[in-house]
């Protein structure tokens, strides 16, 4: 299949299986970071009613068992396969979308689509296996114990990575039987949009995934606040799930929540140089740094601090950053120009701190940038362990190094965040590597890698990076209510426990 497309992408509403546009006919654009003249898509902007009408054909699916969706996992087993199946037919096509969209270089874009198919095969795997456990007591009764479906899930996704993040939360949830409505970030609607219209020609009946688009503080909100949602899963920054998780307290939704990171990238003097240096400038720059689990911090031992960083700062040089269309790009502009400003910030933060500026620490311009929000690789160096460049995400192409002596004051300094998403250790001692693994305090911890994600492993944050974890099979578990039947197994009319009430 070609990788063309025809701009503007059109992203409309899909509730209850029809496509439409906004109640009210609003639309808004979505221009491309890279080309800022170019609009990339023009986007339904979904009102309240239009929220509520989404939600409603989701509780209306999940409560009368729509088509046997709650019931026929056989079915779900074939609408999540099939979907894969499109999700990798159409790969050139929908990896442009999002290269569109997001302004990720090609070269990342295609095995984008390959995870969210990947994501889809796993999860189509459980539908049949939703066991649960079985117990006889010693008085002859039966505990049983189910697996059923939340319910009905309000879904909110970030635009760093919206195939696959929103593949970890689609796929899990349908394959236990759940319904939900989809919302995806204002930057990025048709990306998610030509998803749900792929599940829709796999054969998913209509109303159980509804899709709409427009602002958080409205669509988003709405699937918060709304009593006919069981569960919310969300993605995004630690600052927006603070938010979603005191308002979803209202009516105590299930609430999961997969949130910020500021990863540290820890090198020993014993490592291998060039296999640290390669791992951590791919965990750093891919999606220009606009990734949650990016190894933004190194935390090297001192004595190899020189030989180390100089080999990094050699490879990030060699990053070809421009039109993420080309082959040839490595690193493609930031989202949008309020995350360029802000990426500007930090980096203006890091200067005023006086941490010494080793490469980059600037907007990029010529006739290949001058349209777009493009930012130069940069890397800091002696950075001091508790500056805003080191504690807070910066999301976005900045690296930041501090030196340090020894193992426990590398631990240290790898716990001293309040974020906990992943760690990279690099060691050639493997006991040390496998005791320094154990004590950070990380969602994922590498050993000698950064930013694997396999889908059979799993995805989340301790501490202030999130709740619950996506992925594998602990991923089902954010899409289950677990029930226990009861069965009487003693056949009497008078049970010993019925004494403490009643007198024969
Ligand atoms: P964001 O600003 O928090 O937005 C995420 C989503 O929430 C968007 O769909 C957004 O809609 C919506 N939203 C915003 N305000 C809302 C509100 N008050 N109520 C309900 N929904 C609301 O985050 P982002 O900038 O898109 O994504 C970047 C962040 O995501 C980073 O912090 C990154 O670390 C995190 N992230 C985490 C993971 C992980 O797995 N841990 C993965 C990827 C990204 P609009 O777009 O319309 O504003």
């Amino acid at each position: 299949m070609s990788a063309e497309v025809s701009l503007p992408l059109q992203a409309r509403l899909i509730i209850n299986g029809e496509e439409t546009g906004a109640s009210n006919g609003r639309q808004f654009a979505r221009e491309n970071p890279a080309n800022t003249s170019e609009t990339v898509t023009v986007a339904a902007e979904a009102t309240l009613d239009d929220v509520r009408a989404a939600i409603d054909a989701a509780r209306e699916a999940f409560d009368s068992n729509k088509a046997n969706w709650v019931s026929d996992y056989k079915l779900r087993e074939r609408v999540l396969y099939t979907t894969a199946q499109l999700l990798r037919a159409q790969t050139p096509r929908l990896a442009k979308v999002v290269s569109l969209e997001v302004g990720m270089p090609m070269r990342q874009a295609i095995p984008h689509i390959g995870a969210a198919a990947g994501v889809f095969e796993f999860y189509a795997g459980y539908c049949s296996k939703l066991y649960g456990e079985s117990l006889f007591l010693p008085n002859g009764s039966l505990i049983t114990l189910i697996k059923e479906p939340v319910g009905v899930v309000g879904m909110i996704t970030p635009w760093n990575f919206p195939l696959t993040q929103t593949a970890r939360k689609v796929a899990p949830a349908l394959a236990v039987g759940c319904t939900l409505v989809a919302k995806p970030a204002s930057y990025t609607p048709a990306s998610t949009y030509e998803l749900v219209k792929l599940l829709h020609e796999a054969g998913l009946p209509p109303g159980i995934v509804n899709y709409i688009s427009g602002p958080g503080s409205v669509v988003g909100n709405e699937l918060v606040e709304n009593p006919k949602i069981d569960k919310v899963s969300f993605t995004g920054e630690t600052t927006t799930g603070k938010q979603i998780l005191q308002k979803a307290s209202q009516d105590l939704k299930r609430v999961s929540l997969e949130l910020g990171g500021k990863n540290p990238f820890i090198a020993f003097a014993d490592v291998d140089i060039e296999a640290a240096a390669r791992s951590l400038v791919f965990g750093m720059y891919r999606n220009a740094g606009q990734a949650c689990g990016s190894t933004s911090r190194l935390l090297v031992q001192k004595e190899i601090h020189d030989t180390l960083l100089s080999r990094v700062v050699e490879l990030t040089q060699a990053l070809r950053v421009g039109n993420p269309a080309s082959e040839e790009t490595d690193m493609g502009p930031m989202i949008s120009q309020s995350q360029e400003k802000t990426v500007l910030e930090y980096i203006k933060s890091g200067l005023d701190s006086g941490f010494k500026l080793v490469i980059g620490g600037h907007k990029l311009s010529g006739p290949e940038y001058d349209n777009g929000y493009f930012v130069a690789p940069t890397i800091f160096d002696e950075v001091d362990n508790s500056s805003k460049l080191a504690q807070e995400e910066i999301f976005g192409p900045v690296l930041a190094v501090t030196s340090f002596t020894d193992e426990a004051e590398a631990i240290r300094l790898a716990n001293d965040v309040t974020y906990g998403l992943t760690a990279a250790v690099w060691s050639g001692d493997p006991a040390r590597a496998l005791r320094v693994a154990r004590q950070v305090r990380a969602g994922t911890v590498w050993v000698w890698d950064a930013y694997t994600q396999p889908v059979e492993g799993i995805w989340g944050g301790y501490k202030q990076s999130g709740m619950g974890r996506e992925l594998g099979p602990y991923g089902i578990d954010d899409f289950v209510e677990i029930k226990q039947i009861y069965t009487d197994g003693t056949g009497l009319t008078m049970k010993p426990a019925y004494r403490q009430v009643i007198r024969e």
